[in-house]
């Protein structure tokens, strides 16, 4: 052991950093700008304190201490104990009580805190100091036995469970029994005296049984082990996955904070609770909480009672009440940001014990953010900087249908503890939940309560349904944080782990493990079943659409999207999309009769191709060849039709945004049967005639495979596909441009005003876009000349092979604007298969963290380099080159980040995706001005 006594303070052993920081009477030695060092608790408490507001004294060990001590192999820097001890004895000056003193002893609580804030995933001890001689000076100061046997036995309980490792069974068994003596529903304040002097000596024994030694009794002792199990619990499990979740760095630490214990269990005129100072789960703009009267703060947290209403303490403590409605005020318009307090009255007087930014739903956080516009605490831009990409991708999400709810069997109603609609498959323990999801199963998390061992099964269900606990239990907390719906405090189920099943007795259901449940976090209701979800809507969503508007006038690029279908393109507008930046007019190839047709052109394509091309040098075709001819452009003739169809949808759904329609791409065998299956159809057709059965294969079966064989590459992605399939067989294209351009005609006569720009995929030489160039421009002087009208249309290419990109310069000669392809550049970059990868190593290079992220969802930064290079020498031949990106990138709000540091004119994504874009590349904008102004 370190030390057991409080030894005199030799300053010579002062440690060589600084690693304490105190507060108290009203003076602090840190400020709440120095979360860093002093984590989000140290430093929301030295600022409260410089701020006048009611706090514990104490002192922050800071991370850097954290830090070290691991460096130092689980080692307390050097002098960082003298400097604890010299911190103790000025928090004992202040309160006038001593640190293991019999007659007056101070307590205190030994608390976790880093930088970002993470509920729940570490250690905390309170009531440090306690033992058989300090008690009975607790009992004597506060003329409360009952208070001081309690306090004793819940230090046992928790500094048992944390920092000697006792299993938390081990205590709630025997404190269940305790309480089970006084009736089936008997809270822990029925714990007489004589139940908590026994608890202790019971405590005491599991102790001395589970470790092998007796319970420490030096305050030192137990502050030294405190100190190091808080260290430890950074890379305790739960914090770890919290971490990974989060994507928060393992290598901050954490602090320590050492705090004057403050009683809230000292009677009826105490209490304890967590509030926040607006509502975090619609982000109304009142206090927002929950207290319990009597008791400790873990016990508000682990829905151990069922706390009261926050409201209910202006009746309770009407004075402790108004205070802190104007302390959180107070606090609120300091930091400018919600705020999420805690709060601890000790016989009527009031301490604040945190104040952080207050996690919150992604509907709390727009309308939060609006309204503090609206109140003038807060600018557009900082309200734009406040929501998370994925806040918004939240409001879009789904909803159950209305229709299906009315006939929807309820099992039980419980608090809507977090947004959202949820379906899966009943599971009741985290690690059967992993076990279910890595299965390719849906679940629901049923448990009594959560606690923060159960994260990693939350982290991967649907939705999580607790029968205990508040708004602000684990559940919730952790819940809204993640952005998974949950419903908390469901007190009419009755949950049993043994048989992995459940029951409402108001209801009569019940379900078992593997039942379908389908969970309304927004309401409170857990069903039975799957029922049906209807898409969340953007138009219902007034402060959504502010703080987009907001993101609109801040904002550089421009959003568009990619959609192959006038509805795709309407919604897509209607989310505020600027144009289309990919219309894979392929897709319109798949669609009903068009399949039929496109194959039956595709199989005679190359004999068509070779015939035209003797016509054009001057030789005759004989009858077949003719034939094949006039087959293959009847073929393309009803092509043409469909797809000039096609684009006037389009055109007159995006009316004066620009379209940008990409020639057709894919490998012509994509759209035939596949190989192998044609084969085995011939082969089995032809053995059946062999065994006596049928006539064989039919004639036009084996044409079939010989065309697929003949058309078989051993690369596809990498052969005849994109420009070289216009260059190849240019009657695809040809048609295809006619069509856009007959198109732009028909809707402009129409009234309408189409903008047309046709992008050519692929290109990875400049000579390859001269020649489809040349090609396009002849068929679209043909068409004008037969319609007797100039049509307007830009020309314009991918850049998608790294050739490409290398030669923007030669290649900007012939194109007007570029738009990166992303995904195919990643895989040429990378020199991965886009079709395969994903499912093979790829991941497992994510998990192995060979590769930090997959490069096909957050562009990297290899690839954005090629588009740097890119951007620079395309501008540099045509200064004014528009420049977007089209891959999947486009709507990955990170990938954006990156676009706009490399100059894009805007971002295509799916239409599902452009509000996400919108406030992405806002604040892109934003944090490259900041950049800049450094
Ligand atoms: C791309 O490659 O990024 C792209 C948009 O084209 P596709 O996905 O159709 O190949
Ligand atoms: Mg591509």
């Amino acid at each position: 052991m370190t030390t057991t006594t409080p030894p005199a303070t030799d300053r010579a052993h002062k440690a060589a950093k600084r690693y304490i920081y105190a507060w108290g009477a009203g003076a602090a030695e840190g400020n709440g700008r120095m979360k860093d060092l002093l984590g989000g608790k140290g430093a929301g408490l030295a600022e409260m304190t410089i701020a006048g507001l009611p706090t514990p004294p104490g002192f922050t060990i800071t991370t850097e201490a954290c830090n070290d001590y691991f460096s130092a192999g689980e080692q307390l820097p050097n002098g960082l104990w003298d400097d604890v001890l010299e911190a103790m004895q000025a928090v004992e000056r202040e309160t006038g009580k001593g640190f293991g003193n019999t007659s007056n002893p101070l307590l205190v609580s030994v608390r976790s805190g880093a930088k970002f804030s993470m509920p729940g995933m570490m250690d905390t001890v309170l009531n440090l100091g306690l033992n058989d001689d300090t008690l009975h000076g607790l009992v004597a100061l506060t003329k409360n036995e009952r208070f001081g046997w309690d306090a004793y036995r819940r230090f046992i309980q928790m500094f048992g469970r944390i920092v000697m490792d006792v299993k938390a069974e081990r205590f709630d068994h025997v404190l269940d029994a305790a309480k089970a003596k006084h009736g089936k529903d008997a809270r822990d304040t029925d714990l007489t005296v004589d139940d908590l002097q026994a608890l202790v000596a019971e405590f005491k024994k599991i102790v001395k049984t589970d470790t092998g030694r007796d319970f420490p009794t030096d305050p030192y002792e137990q502050l030294d082990l405190a100190i190091k199990a808080v260290f430890a619990s950074w890379f305790g499990k739960r914090a770890n996955d919290y971490r990974n979740s989060q994507k928060i760095a393992h290598d901050l630490g954490t602090a320590v904070n050492v705090v004057t214990m403050v009683f809230g269990n000292m009677g009826d005129d105490s209490g304890t609770g967590v509030a926040f100072t607006r509502d975090p789960n619609t982000g109304q703009n009142e206090l927002y909480g929950e207290y319990l009267t009597n008791a400790q703060g873990e016990d508000v947290v682990a829905g151990i009672r069922t706390p009261a209403k926050i409201a209910d303490l202006e009746r309770d403590m009407p004075e402790a009440y108004r205070e802190f409605k104007r302390i959180g005020e107070q606090l609120e318009r300091h930091y400018r940001n919600v705020q999420d307090l805690e709060f601890t009255i000790e016989r009527g007087r009031l301490y604040m014990l945190q104040t952080r930014d207050a996690k919150r739903t992604a509907a709390a956080a727009v309308k939060i953010a609006v309204d503090m516009v609206g109140e003038g605490l807060i600018s557009e831009a900082e309200a734009v900087a406040r929501i998370e990409p994925a806040q918004v991708d939240q409001l879009l999400r789904a909803t159950f249908d209305p229709i299906a709810l009315k006939t929807a069997k309820r099992v039980v109603k419980g608090l809507n503890a977090s947004p959202g609609a949820a379906v899966g498959r009943a599971v009741f323990d985290a690690d059967d939940a992993v076990a279910w999801v890595n299965r390719g199963e849906k679940v629901i998390l049923v448990r009594i309560e959560t606690s923060p061992d159960d994260f990693h099964g939350m982290a991967v269900a649907q939705g999580i349904i607790t029968a205990r606990g508040g708004a602000t239990s684990h559940a919730a907390v952790v819940a809204r944080q993640i952005g998974k719906p949950c419903v908390a405090g469901s007190a009419d189920l009755v949950i049993d782990y043994a048989s992995k099943g459940a029951a409402c007795a108001r209801t009569g259901i019940d379900f078992k493990e593997g039942d379908w449940l389908s969970l309304d976090g927004t309401t409170g209701d857990l069903y039975l079943g799957q029922l049906p979800t209807v898409e969340a809507r953007f138009e219902d969503q007034p402060e959504l659409q502010t703080i987009l508007g907001y993101a609109d006038k801040i904002r550089r690029m421009e959003v568009w999207t990619n959609a192959d279908k006038p509805e795709e393109a309407a919604q897509a507008r209607g989310y505020g999309a600027q144009g289309i930046g990919l219309c894979r007019t392929e897709h319109m190839f798949r669609e009903g009769e068009r399949l039929e047709i496109v194959r039956g052109a595709i199989l005679i394509a190359n004999a068509a191709t070779r015939a035209k091309a003797k016509v054009a040098a001057g030789e005759t075709l004989d009858a077949d060849e003719q034939a094949v001819v006039a087959e293959f452009d009847v073929a393309l003739g009803k092509l043409e039709t469909l797809q000039q169809g096609d684009f006037e949808g389009i055109f007159k759904a995006m009316d004066r945004l620009p379209v940008v329609i990409r020639l057709i791409d894919p490998p012509l065998h994509e759209f035939l049967p596949n190989l192998e299956e044609q084969l085995v159809k011939v082969t089995q057709d032809d053995q059946r005639h062999e065994d006596g059965k049928g006539s064989g294969a039919a004639a036009e079966d084996r044409d079939l495979l010989r065309t697929i064989q003949s058309m078989h590459e051993q690369n596809p992605m990498l052969g005849l596909r994109g420009v070289r399939l216009g260059l190849m067989i240019p009657d695809f294209v040809k048609v295809q441009t006619r069509a856009i351009l007959n198109a732009e005609i028909a809707v402009t006569k129409a009234g309408g005003h189409p903008i047309a720009k046709i992008m050519i995929p692929l290109v990875g030489h400049v000579n390859e876009l001269a020649a489809t160039r040349a090609l396009l421009e002849a068929e679209a002087k043909a068409v004008e000349a037969k319609a007797g009208v100039h049509v307007d249309y830009k020309f314009g290419t991918m850049i998608e092979v790294p050739r490409g990109a290398l030669t923007a310069d030669e290649i900007a000669r012939e194109a007007e604007f570029f738009s990166f392809g992303t995904n195919d550049l990643t895989q040429m970059t990378f020199g991965y298969s886009r079709d395969d990868a994903e499912g093979g190593f790829l991941l497992k290079y994510v998990e192995d963290k060979i590769l930090p992220v997959n490069p096909f969802q957050t562009l990297d930064d290899a690839v954005a380099g090629l588009m740097k290079i890119a951007v620079e020498k395309g501008r540099a031949t045509r200064p004014d080159l528009e420049i977007g990106i089209c891959g999947e990138h486009g709507g990955d709000p990170e990938s954006i980040a990156k676009c706009e540091r490399i100059g894009l004119d805007y971002v295509s994504c799916s239409p599902f995706r452009v509000p996400v874009a919108r406030l992405a590349a806002a604040q892109a904008a934003l944090t490259n001005a900041a950049e800049r102004d450094k």
